[in-house]
This record gives C-alpha cells, sequence and structure tokens, in this order.
C-alpha cells in the first residue's frame, strides 16, 4: 500500500479549492468550491467540508497522509486558527481542528497563502536551488513568504514574510492594516489604479479601470501609467532591498496579476532596486518572475504538508 499522497487545501475569499497532491507535486484528483465568503463561519466551513468529502470519498484517499492548508491571512499557526480579512465570518476560527475532524486526525499544516505560493515556487518555480528567497504576490493585496537556508520560513504563526505591509513612505497615506506607507498601500493593483486615475489617467472606450489597463496603457507610452507603475516599483524594489539587507536573500520572485504586467513592471523595478539594494551583499540580488500559475496555492499547501509528514518522521526516528 503506497503512502504517497497528501491533501492541500487553498481557502481564499473567491474559492476554496482542494486536491489530492503526490510526492511530484502532481495535482490527481481536484475539487472546489465558491467561498461563500458573507455568509456565516459555519456556511464557509461547510463549503470547506463539501471539498473534503470529494477527496476522502476517492479511492484514492487511502494514500493521504498529512493535511496542508494555504488560507488567505491573518492565520494563527500556533493557534490553528484563521481569520481572513475577506471572510468576517471567520475571526479566530479553529479551522485546524475542524478539518482534522473530517479528516479522519491527520496532521494537518496551515499556512498563510503568501507562505504557500513561496513553498510552490520553491519547489516547483522559479525559487527552485535557491536557498534564501522571497516569493511575493502583487495583486489585490500584496502578500509574501520567504525562503531561509534552504527552508521555508513561515514563523510562528505563519505569516513571515508579509512583505505587502512593510512601511516604506514614513508619513504616507493610512493602510487598511492600522500603519502608514505600506508597500501594498502604493505597489497593490487597486492602488496602481487608483494613483493613474487621480493623476488624469483615462480608461479605454471599455471603461476598464483595473490595473491591468494602466499596464496597457503603460505598454503604449502614456506617461500617467508609465508613472504610476514607476511608483509601484519604487515602494516593492524598497521593500525588497530592505528584506535582502535583513535577511540576505538572492533571489525575488513576483508573481500576481500585477506581476503579469512584464517589462511594464519589471524594468522600473530593476532600475529602483539600484537605488536601494546598494550594500555588497544584496547588490547580486535578482528579480524574476514566477512561473507557477493558479494552482501554487495548492502546490505549496501539499509542500507544506509533505515537509511537516517529514519532520515527524524525523522526530519518530529520534
Ligand atoms: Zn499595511
Amino acid at each position: 500500500m503506497h503512502t504517497d499522497l497528501v491533501a492541500a487545501l487553498d481557502i481564499g475569499g473567491t474559492k476554496i479549492a482542494g486536491a489530492l497532491v503526490d510526492g511530484h507535486g502532481r495535482i490527481l484528483l481536484r475539487a472546489q468550491r465558491p467561498t461563500p465568503a458573507l455568509e456565516a463561519g459555519e456556511s464557509v466551513m461547510r463549503a470547506v467540508e463539501e471539498v473534503l468529502a470529494e477527496l476522502t470519498g476517492s479511492p484514492l484517499w487511502i494514500r493521504a497522509t498529512a493535511v496542508g492548508i494555504g488560507s488567505a491571512g491573518p492565520v494563527d499557526a500556533s493557534a490553528g486558527t484563521v481569520s481572513p480579512v475577506n471572510v468576517p465570518g471567520w475571526r479566530g476560527f479553529p479551522l485546524v481542528e475542524r478539518v482534522r475532524a473530517v479528516t479522519g486526525g491527520l496532521p494537518v499544516e496551515l499556512i498563510g497563502d503568501g507562505v504557500a505560493i513561496t513553498a510552490a515556487e520553491h519547489w516547483q518555480g522559479a525559487a527552485r536551488g535557491h536557498d534564501n528567497a522571497l516569493c511575493m504576490v502583487v495583486s489585490t493585496g500584496v502578500g509574501g513568504g520567504l525562503v531561509l537556508d534552504g527552508r521555508l520560513h513561515p514563523g510562528p504563526t505563519g505569516n513571515a514574510g508579509h512583505i505587502g505591509h512593510i512601511s516604506v513612505e514614513l508619513d504616507g497615506d493610512p493602510c487598511a492594516c492600522g500603519s502608514r506607507g505600506c508597500v501594498e498601500r502604493i505597489a497593490s493593483g487597486p492602488n496602481i489604479a487608483r494613483r493613474a486615475l487621480a493623476n488624469g489617467w483615462q480608461p479605454g472606450p471599455d471603461g476598464d479601470t483595473s490595473a491591468a489597463a494602466v499596464a496597457e496603457a503603460a505598454r503604449t507610452g502614456d506617461p500617467v501609467a508609465v508613472a504610476s507603475f514607476a511608483r509601484a516599483a519604487q515602494a516593492l524594489a524598497a521593500g525588497i532591498a530592505a528584506t535582502a539587507t535583513l535577511v540576505e536573500i538572492d533571489v525575488a520572485v513576483i508573481g500576481g496579476g500585477v506581476g503579469k504586467a512584464g517589462d511594464v513592471l519589471f524594468t522600473p523595478l530593476r532600475a529602483a532596486l539600484k537605488t536601494y539594494a546598494t550594500l555588497s551583499f544584496v547588490q547580486r540580488l535578482e528579480i524574476v518572475p514566477a512561473q507557477m500559475g493558479t494552482d501554487a496555492g495548492l502546490v505549496g499547501a501539499a509542500a507544506a504538508a509533505l515537509t511537516r509528514r517529514a519532520d515527524d518522521a524525523a522526530e519518530a526516528s529520534v
């Protein structure tokens, strides 16, 4: 009997995805439900249970030995609870205990979604082979995670590497997190779009005012659109340089919708990095686009479960 699979859950504000994943990161079975994000906590949990029921009902389930969860944050891995900003019904929700109850008591590993993406990029994507990496998701928000000394570094609560809420503008605009001038407040998709509109950028005939539309305008040379991306790039560069200076990373991987803007983001970002990453030990830092696609959250949750299983086995053999 093989015991070579893990179950993975990717819990976000719009969908709850689940999968059975093998030791090579291949997805053998998947299930998905929309997140009833604005409903009561128990309704959200019911959607999770429906996803898990599809996994546990499969003949493959008997091969699963651990469960990995990547969830929108904040999460508290030490308490096993989640409080996703966009799911108000879950505040300090005991997700680990509830998942364990419907998966036959398998070990459950919980990490934040930024950390999950990082685990996926390190295992299979752009951070593969790097022992010290920062991986970021730049989209509606800005999240991230760290690989240090060759291992995922989730931190005690599973949120380490949350670069979106590093302050890079001391007296900057108030951020939803309560601080000011955060990277996210300047570099997220909605903030790129907001700044372009405030400075006179006009959307095209389709009325699309998303960051993707601003990126398109920047590609054709619209100076306001270019400037909005340059400002976002500057904030990201300052945050990345600070991280590199603190913990010595050699690669920063950037994914998410804004990351898909390509050269419109990466060219000013690499230029701005030269301004902020100045000490000898951070000068070789590379910035590269993410390689993992929409399954990054699931693959990362699986990676965390596999690592937990390996750690448990090592502990048991001592
Ligand atoms: Zn913030």
